[in-house]
């Protein structure tokens, strides 16, 4: 097979979302070499965000407030310095945006335009045409990394396998050009896992259909601790218009006063929780599911909050129901829960250094510890871009020790082919999670699907694409098996109530002992974060 080296001081990110652009941009000079396995812009979730950015850069707000409401979203597993990282480099990577030409929303007065969205204690999402913000995030740094000489980017290319050397360093990927439909070694000092989320392995989700845990699955392959797996968010108002991926209807639709009501008009969220439509996105999505189950229905209602400002506040919400003939200003729009965000990941650092040695993760492939069991909402953007900037800045202060050294992957790469996965057997393991590991579950559920995934995995229609989405939808069973609580994102039937143990869930795979799972106790929940910085 061809091996192509980066020059040694050179990094190689795979995935050109907003995590690895902005990681990207941020190492100039140093050389870096990024690839996506779509066109750049396509193929991951950014370019598809609508609500914004959460940051405390209101006159009244203050990284403390942030990071109260993030502690509490993630439903006891945040990690304190994690959280305390994000909220506090929040506002300056905001001003990092505005200077590579993002032009966030303002008002009269020139002040950047605030949103409020559920579970958030104040207006705090910054956004740009209302519901544009990843597109137009997208578009300016497309552009600043097209006119960056340090940035090479390699569009239409799919990585599939890490390299690992004889001392247990990570050295690049083994990647596929899909031009050439040609596979080769290329071979790295340093390398970023930034691949995104895992929505596309269910049936009904809000994110692009490669979005499938490639990332994970190749980071455990060589050894690599993923943590929290199980923890998959469900947007409560996914539009139910039969379209896949499912357009969304953003959050910041019920921060600006929408209603949930069933097919009575009943609001029936004020049943179920004190903040209603603005409660944290788990018990929304259950209130949802649990109004649909019941043959009730769920419709969002902008008829009097919005009205006939609609169109120009959401257009890309406007757009989606266009499609199916409804306005939204007149009509209500049917929801469902679809899934929309991964909280778990590859285990990092808050420099996002992975357990392994040249290897890094950012994004929404990274668990950095600062969504816990639940994300709050718009928090990702910021995530990709505080951490992104961590990682840049300890790759600079990385050695990765030049000396020749020899370097390998599994063989068993070699025997597949280097393709996605084949479109009919890859919808029946969307439909196996939908069906048996998505909102609710139990331990039987659990089961079934890990049970449908083997076979999907011993079919003689393995890719290696295939192999990768298999391996990362089995983390999520298999999590999920093991966790018998309730918590967040996570929410077992069998097991309703939350545990007291606060724990994270953590795989590991080794040639020598296959794929072990622990859990890991998080500390004393009652040390406030200053007590337990370093
Ligand atoms: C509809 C929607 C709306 C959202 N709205 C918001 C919001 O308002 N605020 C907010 O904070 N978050 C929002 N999110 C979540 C947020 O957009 C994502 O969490 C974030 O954009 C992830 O960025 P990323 O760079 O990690 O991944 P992505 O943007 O998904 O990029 C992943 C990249 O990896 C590439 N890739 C994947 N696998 C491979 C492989 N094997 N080889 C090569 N390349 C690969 C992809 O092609 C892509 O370039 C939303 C998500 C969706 C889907």
């Amino acid at each position: 097979m061809e091996t192509k080296s980066l020059p040694n001081d050179s990094t190689l990110i795979i995935g050109a979302g907003l995590a690895g652009l902005f990681t990207a941009l941020e190492m100039a000079p140093m050389p870096v070499t990024v690839i996506t396995a779509a066109k750049l812009g396509r193929g991951g979730s950014s370019r598809w965000a609508q609500g914004g950015l959460a940051a405390a850069v209101g006159d009244n707000d203050k990284p403390e407030y942030h990071f109260n409401d993030t502690m509490a979203a993630g439903a006891g597993l945040v990690d304190f310095h994690a959280a305390k990282v994000l909220v506090e480099e929040g506002p300056a990577r905001v001003e990092d945006l505005i200077r590579y030409g993002v032009e966030f929303d303002r008002d009269e007065n020139g002040k950047l335009k605030l949103g409020m969205e559920a579970a958030h204690g104040l207006h705090r999402i910054v956004h740009v045409a209302g519901d544009q913000a990843g597109a137009a995030i997208m578009e300016a740094l497309i552009d600043a990394a097209h006119a960056s000489s340090h940035i090479t980017l390699l569009e239409r290319t799919i990585a599939d396998e890490l390299i690992i050397d004889e001392n247990g360093r990570i050295r690049g990927a083994l990647l596929f050009d899909i031009e050439a439909q040609k596979r080769y070694m290329m071979s790295a000092q340093r390398t970023v896992m930034a691949t995104g989320g895992i929505g596309g392995l269910y049936a009904v989700t809000t994110n692009p259909k490669f979005a499938q845990g490639h990332g994970i699955a190749m980071a455990l392959r060589v050894g690599a601790e993923i943590m929290d797996p199980e923890f998959v968010q469900f947007h409560p108002t996914g539009l139910d218009l039969g379209i896949d991926p499912a357009p969304l209807a953003t959050e910041a639709l019920r921060g600006d006063g929408c209603h949930l009501v069933d097919n009575k008009g009943h609001r029936f969220m004020t049943d179920l929780h004190e903040d209603a439509e603005l409660a944290p996105r788990d018990i929304v999505a259950r209130g949802v599911a649990a109004s649909i189950a019941a043959g009730n229905g769920a419709f969002l209602d902008a008829r009097t909050a919005i009205g006939s400002r609609f169109k120009d506040r959401y257009p890309t919400v406007y757009k989606s129901c266009q499609l199916k003939n409804i306005d939204p200003s007149t009509d209500l729009m049917p929801v469902a829960p679809a899934v929309h965000y991964h909280m778990g990941g590859i285990r990092t650092d808050i420099e996002g250094r992975t357990t392994m040695k040249g290897l890094w993760a950012v994004g929404e492939a990274a668990a950095t510890g600062v969504h816990g069991a639940n994300r709050l909402a718009s928090n990702s953007l910021l995530e990709a871009l505080v951490f992104g900037k961590r990682v840049a800045d300890s790759i600079r202060k990385d050695d990765p020790s030049t000396k020749q050294v020899r370097v390998g992957f599994q063989q068993d790469r070699l025997t597949l082919e280097p393709k996605p996965a084949p479109e009919e057997i890859f919808q029946h393991l969307r439909n196996t999670m939908t069906a048996f590991a998505g909102l609710l579950r139990t331990g039987d559920s659990l089961k079934q699907a890990a049970a449908n995934l083997n076979e999907i995995q011993d079919s003689d229609v393995l890719t290696s694409g295939l192999q990768n989405a298999v391996l990362a939808a089995s983390l999520i069973c298999l999590g999920g098996y093991a966790r018998e609580e309730s918590r967040g994102g996570h929410a077992r039937t069998d097991f309703p109530e939350t545990s007291e143990t606060r724990m994270h869930t953590i795989f590991k795979w080794t040639p020598e002992t296959n794929l072990t799972h622990h859990f890991e106790k998080l500390p004393d929940i009652s040390k406030t974060p200053s007590e337990t910085s370093s």
